[in-house]
């Protein structure tokens, strides 16, 4: 209890009112947040991490990308999927009419789990405050949920990632779409795999811009 009563007074703290906010200043609000999260001790990651990486992009995009936390690149500049992952899902972004800096990219946790590992739930639910903000400042079109691990954290589900993905989910009267991370599609091992990955994702974006009016 004492638990939730943290976190509540945390989402106060931070001006998180779960989207009902209108904000005239996305930008500067953004900024706030992210200055935030630069000195944030919230949980344990920050003392293993070399960077925060708070996320980037256009205020209002039609797509919010949510990854799962840094990784080790990620980790080393401070910016969010840059690495093997990011090159992927530059691609992918490319491919469905967008530049990076029209979209924008975040993730669940800001700090590189130790060897990349899952974050844990409660580190989860130390960082979502921020998350849930973001949102609430950029307002996107769509959420795009890469993977399993930001699917769950973000819906609080325990859901597969193989039977949910191009499902059509509500955030906060938000639409929201899951589809597989990057690196589930690069750590596939036959080429007749990672073609069926790719496919299954790009199938998944259809629906995206569908829901944009893109399609
Ligand atoms: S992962 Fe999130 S909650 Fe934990 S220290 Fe980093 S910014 Fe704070």
């Amino acid at each position: 209890m004492n638990q939730l009563v943290e976190v509540l007074k945390f989402y106060k703290e931070i001006g998180a009112g779960f989207i009902e906010t209108r904000t005239p200043d996305p930008l500067g609000d953004i900024e706030e947040i992210n200055r935030l999260i630069m000195t944030c001790t919230r949980c344990s990651l920050h003392k293993t991490k070399k960077n925060y990486v708070p996320g980037e992009g256009r205020m209002r995009p039609d797509i919010l990308f949510v990854g799962e936390g840094p990784g080790e690149t990620e980790d080393n500049f401070g910016k969010p999927f840059i690495g093997n992952a990011g090159q992927l899902l530059d691609r992918v972004i490319e491919r469905m009419g967008y530049r990076r800096e029209d979209i924008y990219i975040a993730n669940i946790v800001k700090c590189r789990p130790p060897g990349n590992r899952e974050p844990s739930r409660d580190e989860a639910d130390a960082c979502l405050p921020y998350l849930i903000r973001q949102i609430e400042i950029l307002k996107p079109k769509v959420i795009v949920c890469l993977g399993r691990s930001a699917m769950n954290f973000l819906l609080n589900s325990e859901y597969s990632i193989m039977e949910k993905r191009g499902q059509l989910f509500d955030f906060k009267g938000i639409p929201l779409i899951p589809t597989f991370h990057p690196s589930y599609i690069l750590h596939q091992k036959t080429k007749e795999a990672t073609s069926k990955a790719k496919w299954e994702m790009w199938e998944d974006m259809q629906k995206v811009l569908q829901l944009i009016g893109k399609n």
